[in-house]
């Protein structure tokens, strides 16, 4: 005779050897127990929290390079995309398993700021209804000393994609001219991130005047194609060149993290000569991403990330001087 559910849980409140097993439904992915596996994330696509987790399962170790050592924030949207959503950037609100919690010296008098450095961290967060990883652009233990730039290409939205290509494209050139490496991701949203990875050798003021510097440079050296000032009114047929993520706190959305947005996007690294193909910034969900992801455990474009670290002092003084 098959056992009914209340059955089975009288059973396991009475047996001690099956006290630790999961609730019905429930099940443990990297350690954390995971809760209401079957609650729907995304109702339009039938996403539900289990393929986030499994998505975050076999993308963990990609993602904790963009994460391990840094202050992270979270995008949490426990009923899912059409509850609640709220951005986490210090511990509290409900315990994360696995979640580091980091000296609270770094941010007083706040509480303490948050790492995730182990899959079960990154489990532990989605268990917890995160959806989006938001790195610092600095890791913890040298916290005044920015290793990343990124510009933010953030398009009119009735801009056809075609501009954002030939506009990436453009940024790659500066960057060229100046002997700068961007690496290139959609953001998994409306636009592309450009992230450049630096030497800890500057301050938070020096990486983002000279952000602010190379945005300006692009808007005067294309006054049709981008603007470097916030504003849907200013922006309207252009991008608008984000420079505003490099001061100490701004995060940007983590390559390989999911989007709290339809579908379930994923943000993604890609080789610069992928730009011209690239469909539109979202192209790939945690649902689709399955081939690329093993396509990029053969080849990362993004293979020389890590081992790269620019100063900006030259690139500066050329972008002064033009
Ligand atoms: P898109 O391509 O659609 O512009 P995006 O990732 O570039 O996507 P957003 O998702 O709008 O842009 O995120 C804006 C930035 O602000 C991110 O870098 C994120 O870390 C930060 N952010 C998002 N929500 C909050 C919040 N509630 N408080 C503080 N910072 C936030
Ligand atoms: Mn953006």
């Amino acid at each position: 005779m098959p056992t009914s559910p209340s059955n089975d849980t009288a059973a396991r409140t009475a047996t001690p050897d099956t006290a630790a097993a999961p609730p019905a439904g429930d099940l443990e992915v990297a350690g954390v127990r995971i809760t209401h596996p079957d609650r729907v994330v995304d109702p339009g696509r039938d996403l539900r929290k289990i393929d986030l987790v499994r998505y975050g399962e076999s993308v963990a170790d990609l993602l904790l390079k963009h994460l391990k050592g840094r202050p992270v924030s979270l995008v949490r949207a426990p009923e899912g995309l059409d509850g609640e959503s709220f951005f986490q950037k210090h511990a509290g609100r409900g315990a994360i398993p696995g979640l580091t919690l980091l000296d609270p010296a770094l941010d007083a008098p706040h509480p303490p700021l948050i790492a995730v450095e182990s899959v079960q961290a990154v489990i532990g967060a989605l268990q917890m209804g995160a959806i989006e990883f938001h790195p610092w652009g600095a890791k913890a233990n040298s916290l005044d000393r920015p290793d990343r730039l990124v510009l933010d290409l953030d398009p009119d939205p009735d801009l056809h994609w075609n501009h954002v290509i030939e506009a990436a494209e453009l940024v790659r050139q500066l960057l060229d001219q100046l002997g700068l490496r961007g690496f290139l991701k959609t953001s998994g949203g409306h636009g592309l991130h450009i992230v450049l990875p630096l030497r800890r050798c500057h301050s938070w003021d020096g990486v983002a005047r000279f952000a602010r510097m190379a945005a300006e440079t692009l808007a005067r050296r294309h006054p049709e194609v981008f603007v470097a000032r916030a504003g849907a009114a200013q922006r309207v047929g252009r991008i608008f060149v984000d420079h505003g993520r490099n001061h100490r706190g701004a995060t940007t959305v983590a390559a390989w993290s999911p989007r709290a947005r339809l579908g379930l996007p994923v943000s993604v690294p890609l080789a610069w000569d992928e730009l011209v193909t690239l469909p539109g910034p979202a192209p790939w969900t945690i649902a689709t991403i399955g081939d690329l992801l093993a396509e990029r455990r053969e080849h990362d474009p993004w293979s020389l990330f890590e081992t790269e670290r620019q100063a900006l002092g030259g690139a500066s003084r050329l972008l002064v001087t033009r």
